[in-house]
């Protein structure tokens, strides 16, 4: 393994934000994400931006 197992790239990141946001990844993952997001202002900034816009979609989606 090239010691990357911990970086994220900023697309990979982007990639796995919504599926972050909804609780979707692994905790393998969710690890990697979360240490991405703790030292990379951009990328946490467009996870609060995804985050908005997820909160303003509407859930209350009668079946
Ligand atoms: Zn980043």
């Amino acid at each position: 393994m090239p010691g990357q197992t911990i970086d994220l790239s900023h697309q990979e990141l982007r990639d796995l934000a919504a599926a972050w946001l909804m609780g979707g990844l692994d905790s393998a993952e969710a690890q990697r994400f979360a240490l991405h997001l703790g030292g990379c202002d951009e990328c946490y900034a467009t996870v609060v931006q995804l985050s908005d816009a997820l909160a303003a979609l509407p859930v209350d989606d009668e079946p």
